[in-house]
């Protein structure tokens, strides 16, 4: 049976009149790679934020591994924000620019999180945290501050500070699209090696290729639905939908 990671089902966001999600579902097994693909304001980066509950959802179901909540359900007040909360802590965010704690050396941005907010021991984590900047090739950048990092080595250090909190998967908002064009590579390895590792992530991005060789599953929306989705070697490669041919003919 597969293990399902990610459960999102009737999932709806508005702003104001604007319906941005219109009723999303989709699974991902756990292990795999989701990219979500499409024209600019098409929802991706709600979803995204639905998921992590830094946007809320004004309907439907978002489950990550054992936490679910029920958007359509949320209590009022402090409960919900709780039910917000357990699910929020299911999962990490990289976002387009690092934001990273610029008083703090590179260590200490991975080990505050985990320290402060999760509670755990110093050794442990200090120990765990050096174990992911080698792994994003910054083991000797532990004691620099984050100004004496190039953007993309930044942006790698976002990335280790993200699984420091051992999230059960990881979402990316653009990860590269701030960086120079000379910097995207070396990010977007770290994070296809992840995906390699057994992550599960789900990342927005505009680099289609990229896409088409970490994901094992693209979504494509517009218009605040998914239009089509499956491996990239049919979204991507033999769209069905007019929708999707129009929109890969206008960035490859
Ligand atoms: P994408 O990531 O596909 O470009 P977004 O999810 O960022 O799309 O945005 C979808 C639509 O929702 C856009 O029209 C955007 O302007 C609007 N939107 C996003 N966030 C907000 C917000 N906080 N308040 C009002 N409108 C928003």
């Amino acid at each position: 049976m597969t293990d399902i990671r990610i459960e999102v089902t009737g999932l709806k966001k508005s702003f104001g009149d604007l319906n941005v999600l219109r009723g999303i579902d989709f699974t991902t097994p756990r292990g795999t790679s989701t990219v979500l693909l499409g024209p600019s304001g098409s929802g991706k980066t709600t979803l995204l934020r639905s998921l992590n509950v830094l946007d809320t959802p004004d309907a439907g179901v978002v489950r990550i591994d054992d936490v679910s909540v029920d958007f359509s359900a949320l209590p009022a007040g402090k409960a919900g924000r709780a039910e917000g909360r357990r699910l929020r802590a299911q999962s990490g965010m990289v976002f387009q620019s690092h934001n990273l704690f610029p008083h703090r050396t590179v260590l200490e941005n991975l080990t505050e999180g985990p320290i402060v907010a999760q509670k755990r021991p110093v050794d442990e984590v200090v120990a765990e945290a050096r174990v992911l900047l080698d792994q994003v090739g910054l083991a000797e950048k532990a004691d620099s501050y984050p100004y004496q990092l190039s953007g993309g080595q930044q942006q790698r250090v976002g990335i280790a500070r993200a699984l420091a909190l051992k999230p059960r998967v990881v979402l990316f908002d653009e990860p590269t699209s701030a960086l120079d064009p000379e910097l995207v590579g070396e990010v977007l390895a770290v994070i296809k090696d992840l995906a390699s590792q057994g992550w599960t992530t789900v990342i927005v991005t505009h680099e289609i290729r990229f896409a088409e060789k970490v994901a094992d599953q693209v979504l494509f929306l517009d218009g605040g639905v998914i239009v089509e989705s499956g491996p990239p070697a049919q979204v991507i490669a033999e769209p069905r939908e007019e929708r999707t041919q129009r929109f890969l003919r206008r960035v490859l």
